[in-house]
């Protein structure tokens, strides 16, 4: 069975590992430089920063089985911190939060090990021809041809992979806009002196901050904030330059902590697809057209756990059309 995956970010990765545990290799294709999608830690000379998701939580039976894998694995720790609505200091919802040790996209690379994963290459055409989908980068050249292809591309960058083979799907995607988000590392010459490890801050441009160093494995020295813009926010100042927005909001930062703290270094980062508000929920998990499936977050509920609960779904559905297709073993 020749299978295809667009993506290996979680929702990519989860269907590749289900593909595997039944026997069967898929090929991977990613245009980011590694594995991960939104699970990534951007490499400084401080070390890992997590810019993209900040934590994930782990609610439905199978997902709590695959975290405690992961656990074992030594991939996942609890990050034991009650982050608080500031400036009330309110705590925030109580759950088990979990990361990726010791950077998010640990997770992203453990979950590639062994899978056949070719990144930097982008998909930019998937043509029906005959029985078989033929897939082509950006350079037009042909990566191959295959029984069936699962696109994880984040609905908008789907939306327009799809407008040609599925016009149906391209609308599915169409319906669940996503919102862009802006990240930055915030590096301090001097530890800041607050009586929080994180927060979502209930007015302004800020979203959510949270100290590093807090998480478990994480370098503490210098000490280290992450920064998220609000939806609203992010959505009227996405063309911002990385610089004017590091700039806004690491000054938004410190009218939010009431102090001055002198910063060593910023690194900011636009994130045009970062959460899908108003995922699908789709039922089966996937969505169909002629053996061309289509997985992540958008289609399920806009989490970490909902992308994989997707592309496992997917995987499910991807072996039973193969089983279809080989058809019952006669005599
Ligand atoms: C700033 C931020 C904060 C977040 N916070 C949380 C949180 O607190 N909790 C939570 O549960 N979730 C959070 N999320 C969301 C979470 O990251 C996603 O739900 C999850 O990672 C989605 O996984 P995915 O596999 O569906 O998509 P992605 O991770 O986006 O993977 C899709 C992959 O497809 C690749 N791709 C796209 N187009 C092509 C193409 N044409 N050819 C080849 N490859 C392509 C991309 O490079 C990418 O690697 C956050 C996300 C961001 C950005």
């Amino acid at each position: 069975m020749r299978i295809a995956i667009i993506g290996a970010g979680i929702a990519g990765l989860s269907a590749a590992g289900a593909l595997r545990n039944a026997g069967v290799e898929p090929v991977v294709f990613d245009k980011g430089r590694g594995p991960g999608g939104r699970i990534v830690s951007k490499r400084t000379s401080y070390g890992g920063i997590d810019l993209g998701t900040q934590y994930f939580t782990a609610r439905d039976g199978a997902f709590r089985a695959a975290v405690d894998d992961w656990r074992r694995a030594g991939v996942v720790e609890p990050w034991v911190v009650t982050p608080m609505v500031l400036p009330e200091r309110q705590p925030a919802r109580a759950q088990e939060r979990l990361v990726a040790v010791p950077r998010m996209s640990a997770l992203a690379r453990h979950m590639a090990d062994g899978v056949d994963v070719h990144c930097g290459v982008q998909v930019s055409e998937m043509i029906r021809e005959s029985s078989d989908w033929a897939i082509y980068d950006r350079h037009g050249e042909c990566l191959g041809r295959f029984d069936s292809v699962l696109l994880t591309a984040p609905a908008p960058q789907a939306q327009s992979l799809l407008a040609e083979p599925s016009p149906r799907l391209a609308a599915r995607a169409a319906a669940a806009p996503m919102q862009p988000c802006w990240s930055v590392g915030v590096v301090l010459e001097k530890p800041l002196d607050v009586d929080f490890e994180a927060g979502f801050p209930s007015s302004g441009p800020l979203g959510w901050v949270a100290r590093l160093g807090s998480r478990p494995q994480r370098p503490d020295d210098p000490e280290i904030w992450t920064l998220h813009a609000t939806d609203a926010w992010s959505e009227a100042n996405i063309e911002w330059s990385e610089d004017a927005a590091g700039e806004f909001l690491a000054q938004s930062f410190s009218e939010l902590v009431r102090r001055q703290p002198l910063i060593r270094d910023r690194i900011a980062h636009r994130w045009r697809f970062a959460r899908a508000r108003a995922a699908l929920a789709e039922s089966a998990g996937y969505l169909e057209h002629d053996h061309l499936l289509c997985a992540g977050d958008w289609v399920a509920d806009g989490r970490v756990e909902g992308a994989w609960r997707s592309g496992q779904a997917a995987a499910r559905r991807l072996l039973s059309l193969g089983a279809e297709q080989t058809g019952p073993a006669v005599g």
